[in-house]
């Protein structure tokens, strides 16, 4: 059988420990047999990224632009013990943080969903995605101690240094604390507008919750920026595909997504995206089937899986012995590549490729066979556990 030919190249970023590993047996045994892989690849291994001072890492952000289709393989990010463990020459800041800032996007996750594996809220049918705003609020805060007696007030200086003070609170007989947050229109915007796009893409509802009857400047105006957004530029196109947004508070979010079915986006703004995330991710099984994309407002995707890079099972592949590693995210990552790059380059055979690959992942799952991260969750009356490399020849198998 002829291999599928590709146009555009995909930009591929490799990465550390077990994921690495992982890497280049995916691309071995389950897409190069099958496709005439082209990619511009950049190495984002630890060791790499050290040697290029880390400009190895805002290259490939930069190609993922230019290109408009990235995948990326897990990476470490540096600690004081990596520092010693690699001999490094910084502590280099996380490459996702890196590469979101230049890509300036938003992340979506969602869960891969098998029989066998089945929720804690037997209501969700489909998977539920989450758009979390990745800029400001009290990832971006100041902080500070108040002594009793003491005041603390907000100052804003407008460009003329005009002041105008609002009193926060007076701390007659305590002492206490307070925080001073902000966010950008510009974030708030391309936020909405990453978040609008991938649901029109993806043809599922999108739901934005905040807090607005209580926050009536701050969280209102993120309600402002998406109602405003919402109907001067997606409101056609999501009539059209009869899909729709859906604004509610958050706690009411909250409450129906739980009674819901899933099959829908949530945008969630930073914080309340950070804890309802995990939440997600542990209520569908296991991290090691979470899938994430980052989508820049100007259109460009980066593909990558949730988890990290598995080092303990890295440590015990090190040592010569046989790990039993979940592939499943890292090969969505090439998937969810692969058929963005074939929808972009008008490849329907690519498309396909990519269909059938997720296809027998399920089924290799669903047939139960597993690693061990599944296998002790599964319901299924048969299931086997399976090393890293047993799974992947098992989906070839069925591929
Ligand atoms: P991790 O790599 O996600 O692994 C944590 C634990 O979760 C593992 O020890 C394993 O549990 C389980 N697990 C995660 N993925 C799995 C998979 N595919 N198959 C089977 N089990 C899986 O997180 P970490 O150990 O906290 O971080 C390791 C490194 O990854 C760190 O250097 C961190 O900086 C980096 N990291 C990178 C990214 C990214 O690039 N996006 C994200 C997170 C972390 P058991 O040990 O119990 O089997
Ligand atoms: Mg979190």
């Amino acid at each position: 059988m002829a291999k599928i030919q590709m146009k555009t190249p995909l930009v591929e970023m490799d990465g550390d420990e077990m994921t690495r590993v992982i890497w280049k047996w995916i691309k071995d045994i389950l897409i190069e047999p099958h496709v005439e892989l082209k990619t511009e690849y950049y190495d984002l291994g630890l060791k790499n990224r050290d040697a290029t001072d880390d400009r190895v890492t805002t290259e490939s952000a930069e190609a993922a632009l230019k290109y408009g289709v990235a995948v990326k393989c897990a990476t470490i990010t540096p600690n004081a013990a990596r520092v010693t463990e690699y001999g490094l020459k910084e502590m280099w800041k996380s490459p996702n943080g890196t590469i979101r800032a230049v890509m300036d996007g938003t992340v979506f996750r969602a869960p891969i969903l098998v029989k066998g594996i089945e929720p804690y809220l037997p209501t969700w049918k489909k998977p539920i995605t989450i758009a979390r705003h990745a800029y400001g609020d009290v990832y971006k805060n100041v902080e500070a101690k108040v002594p009793a007696g003491g005041k603390a007030e907000l100052v804003i200086t407008d460009a003329e240094g005009n002041e105008t003070r609002h009193l926060i609170q007076e701390f007659k007989n305590s002492a206490g604390i307070a925080q001073g947050i902000h966010n950008t229109d510009a974030s708030i915007s391309s936020f909405a507008r990453c978040a609008f796009r991938y649901a029109a893409d993806t043809k599922q509802d999108l739901w934005f919750a905040a807090k607005d009857t209580i926050s009536k400047t701050y969280d209102h105006r993120f309600k402002d920026i998406w109602a405003q957004i919402y109907e001067n530029e997606f409101r056609a196109k999501f009539e059209e595909l009869g899909i729709t947004y859906f604004y509610t508070l958050i706690d009411d979010a909250v409450a129906r997504v739980v009674r819901s079915e899933g099959g829908f986006v949530w945008a969630c703004k930073n914080y309340d995206g950070d804890i309802m995330s995990d939440m997600l991710a542990t209520a569908y099984g296991s991290l090691a089937m979470m899938t994430s994309v980052l989508v820049s407002p100007t259109g460009a995707y980066e593909y990558e899986a949730a988890h990290g890079t598995v080092q303990r099972h890295y440590y015990k592949y090190l040592k010569g012995e046989e790990t039993s590693t979940n592939s499943v995210a890292t090969i969505y990552a090439w998937t969810g590549a692969l058929r963005k790059r074939g929808e972009l380059d008008e490849l329907p055979e690519l498309c396909a490729f990519a269909d059938r690959l997720e296809a027998a992942c399920v089924k290799t799952i669903e047939d139960g066979v597993m690693t061990g991260d599944l296998w002790l969750l599964s319901k299924l009356p048969t299931k086997k556990k399976v090393t890293t490399l047993e799974f992947l020849n098992a989906v070839a198998e069925r591929l």
